[in-house]
C-alpha cells in the first residue's frame, strides 16, 4: 500500500515501508477494534512521560538538555480542525530514532501482543486490546493520519514523521522551537469523543493520574491540570484505593492482570524510603528475559532515576514497582549508584521484606501454588545461586512428588513441601530422594522410580531446566541429605518391598552381569545388578560420585 500522495510536499521527504511485524500489527489494531479505544491516550501520555523522565535523566551528565522547569505534557484537541494533539518536553526523537522507534517494532512487549492478537477469536480481540498496551501504534485506532514533530534535546534539528498507517511512513525536515515532541492526531469520522476536552479529562483520571509529571487539557483556549500527579507511593495507604493501585501496577510492569500481591511500606531509621512492589498474578509473556535483572523503578524525592540499579536480587525479577529514597541526592550518577552503601542497604530490606510476605502467604496453600506455579522455577535459581537465603528458599519451595497425584479438580494435592516430605519419610530413610528430568510425565513414569514405589519410598519429580542445578547447592534440608535416585546404588538393600512385588522372580546376576558387560564394552563403566528396577529390566545410572545423570545431560547439549 504505497504510492499514495504525500501531505508534505518538501522535495526532501523521504518516503520509508514499515518493518512487515508493523505493519501486520496496524492490521490488527485497526481492524480488530472498537470497544476499548480510549486507550490510545494512555499510551501516548506513558509515552511522553517516560520521555520526560529520560531528559532528565540524560541532563544530569549534559547540561545542553536540561529540562524547561515547567515541564509537561500538554493535550490540545481542536475540534474544528478535527485535530488532537499531545506535546511534550521530553527527549525528542532524532531522525534515525524515528525510523528505529516508530517504524520497527522495538518493544518486546508489543510483539508478543501482536503474536496473541493474531491467534485470538475474532470475539476476543476486543477484549485483549483492553488488556494490553499496543503502544504508539494505538493512536491509529482513532486516527487517520498521525504526524509526530519531534526535536531531539541536546540538537537544532527537526523532523516530521508522519502516516496513515497503511504499510509507509513518510519523514521530512521540520522546524520545532524546543526540543520535545508533538504528536497531532487526525481524528476519525467515527471518534468525536476524543476531541471534546471532558471526555480526555475523564480518560487522564482513569488511565495515567499517577503520572508524576504535570498534564493539562487545553479548553477554550486555557490550559486546566488533568492529573492528580502525587506520586502513588507516597500516599498514606489509606488514601489509596485499590483500582488506583492496580492501575499503577499494570503502568509499571506492562501487564495487564492484577497483582498477586501488593505490597506498600515505608522505611524509617538508618534509611529512609517509600516502597511500593507487586507480584504479578500472571507470568508475563515474555519472561524468559535472559537478561535476569530485577527492573524495580528507583526514585529519589518522587524523581525516576533508573530501573538498573538491580534492587532485587535475579531471582526475585518477578517482583514489580518503585522504591523511592530520601537518602540519595537527585542529581546521582551511574558510577555513584555503583558505589553508594545506601543501595545495599535498600536491597537489603527490600529483599527481607518480599521474602517475609512470600513466607506469610505461604501459609495459604491455595493462594500459594497461584503464585508458585508461575514464578517457582525463578525462586529455585535462589537456592542455587543465592547462599544467604538457600535455606528459607528451601523451606518456601513447591515440589511434585511420586507419592502424590496430580488431580485438576484439587491441585493442592498434587504438591509437597520438602518439610512435608520429611514428615512422610521412612524411620530409617536418612536422604530426601528426587529424580530429575525433561518432563513431568516422563520423570512420573520413569522406571528408575520402580524400586523406590516397590519399597514405598517417596521421590521428588523434578522436571524444570533448574532442577537440574539447584540440589547441587542445597546438599541437605533440615539434616537430610538431598539424593539424587541416579546417582549409584542407592542404598535400597535396607527397605524391604512391599505389596505384590515382593513375590516377583529374580534373574541369575552371577550369569547375566558378565554377559551384558561384553556385550556393551566401553559403551558403560560398569554393569551392576540393581535393586531400583522392579519390572522394567534396565536402566541407565549415572556413577556414585558423578554429576547427575540430568546434569550430564545438559553438560553434553553446552558442549562440556
Ligand atoms: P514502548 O513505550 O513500550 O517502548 P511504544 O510503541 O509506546 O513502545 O513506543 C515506541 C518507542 O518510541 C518508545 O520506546 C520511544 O523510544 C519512542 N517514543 C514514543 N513516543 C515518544 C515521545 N513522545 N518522545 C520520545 N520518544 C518517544
Ligand atoms: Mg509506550
Amino acid at each position: 500500500m504505497t504510492g499514495q500522495e504525500t501531505t508534505n510536499p518538501s522535495s526532501t521527504a523521504e518516503k520509508h515501508e514499515f518493518s512487515a511485524e508493523v505493519g501486520r500489527l496496524l492490521d490488527l489494531v485497526v481492524h480488530s477494534l472498537y470497544s476499548e479505544r480510549e486507550i490510545f491516550l494512555r499510551e501516548l501520555v506513558a509515552n511522553a512521560a517516560d520521555a520526560t523522565d529520560r531528559r532528565r535523566f540524560e541532563a544530569l551528565t549534559d547540561g545542553a538538555r536540561a529540562l524547561p522547569e515547567d515541564a509537561k505534557i500538554r493535550i490540545n484537541p481542536d475540534k474544528d480542525a478535527r485535530l488532537l494533539t499531545i506535546t511534550d518536553d521530553g527527549t525528542g526523537m532524532s531522525k534515525d530514532e524515528l525510523v528505529s522507534n516508530l517504524g520497527t517494532i522495538a518493544r518486546s512487549g508489543t510483539r508478543a501482543f501482536g503474536k496473541e492478537l493474531e491467534g485470538a477469536k475474532p470475539e476476543d480481540k476486543p477484549n485483549l486490546i483492553g488488556q494490553f498496551g499496543v503502544g504508539f501504534y494505538a493512536a491509529f485506532m482513532v486516527a487517520d493520519r498521525v504526524e509526530v514533530v519531534s526535536r531531539r534535546a541536546g540538537s537544532d534539528e527537526g523532523w516530521k514523521w508522519t502516516s496513515d498507517g497503511k504499510g509507509a511512513y513518510e519523514l521530512a525536515p521540520a522546524t520545532r522551537e524546543k526540543p520535545g515532541t508533538d504528536i497531532t492526531l487526525h481524528i476519525k469520522e467515527d471518534a468525536d469523543e476524543f476531541l471534546d476536552s471532558w471526555r480526555l479529562q475523564e480518560i487522564i483520571r482513569k488511565w495515567a493520574d499517577h503520572i508524576a509529571w504535570p498534564v493539562t487539557i487545553v479548553k477554550d483556549g486555557e490550559e486546566s491540570p488533568a492529573n492528580e500527579g502525587t506520586a502513588l507511593w507516597r500516599k498514606p495507604k489509606n488514601e489509596v484505593t485499590e483500582e488506583q493501585l492496580n492501575e499503577f501496577y499494570r503502568h509499571v510492569s506492562h501487564n495487564f492482570d492484577t497483582p498477586w500481591a501488593t505490597l506498600q511500606w515505608r522505611a524509617e531509621g538508618t534509611i529512609e524510603f517509600s516502597a511500593l512492589l507487586f507480584i504479578p498474578g500472571s507470568r508475563p509473556f515474555e519472561f524468559g528475559d535472559p537478561a535476569r535483572e530485577s527492573k524495580i523503578r528507583l526514585h529519589v524525592r518522587r524523581m525516576f532515576i533508573t530501573d538498573d540499579a538491580a534492587l532485587l536480587p535475579a531471582w526475585m525479577r518477578f517482583v514489580q514497582g518503585v522504591v523511592d529514597t530520601e537518602d540519595l541526592p537527585l542529581n546521582v550518577s551511574r558510577e555513584m549508584l555503583q558505589a553508594t552503601p545506601v543501595l545495599a542497604r535498600i536491597r537489603k530490606a527490600v529483599t527481607g521484606r518480599v521474602l517475609s510476605e512470600l513466607k506469610k502467604r505461604s501459609a495459604d496453600n491455595a493462594e500459594f501454588l497461584k503464585f508458585w506455579e508461575n514464578f517457582g522455577a525463578v525462586m529455585k535459581e535462589g537456592i542455587w545461586e543465592d547462599a544467604e537465603h538457600r535455606t528459607e528458599l528451601a523451606g518456601l519451595a513447591r515440589f511434585r512428588s511420586s507419592a502424590l497425584t496430580v488431580d485438576a479438580e484439587n491441585p493442592e494435592s498434587g504438591w509437597t513441601t520438602l518439610g512435608d516430605y520429611i514428615s512422610r519419610m521412612k524411620p530409617e530413610q536418612e536422604a530426601i530422594y528426587y529424580l530429575t528430568g525433561d518432563n513431568e510425565d516422563a520423570v512420573a513414569n520413569s522406571p528408575q522410580l520402580e524400586g523406590f514405589r516397590a519399597r514405598g519410598l517417596e521421590v521428588l519429580l523434578l522436571s524444570e531446566p533448574v532442577d537440574s542445578f539447584w540440589p547441587d547447592r542445597l546438599t541437605s534440608f533440615e539434616s537430610k541429605t538431598l539424593r539424587s535416585v541416579t546417582q549409584g546404588a542407592a542404598d535400597l538393600e535396607k527397605f524391604a518391598v512391599e505389596g505384590e512385588a515382593a513375590t516377583g522372580e529374580a534373574a541369575d546376576m552371577d550369569i547375566l552381569l558378565p554377559a551384558l558387560k561384553e556385550a556393551l564394552g566401553s559403551e558403560v563403566s560398569d554393569v551392576r545388578g540393581t535393586d531400583r528396577l522392579v519390572s522394567s529390566a534396565v536402566v541407565l545410572a549415572a556413577s556414585e560420585n558423578g554429576p547427575d545423570l540430568q546434569l550430564q545431560k545438559l553438560m553434553r547439549r553446552s558442549g562440556q
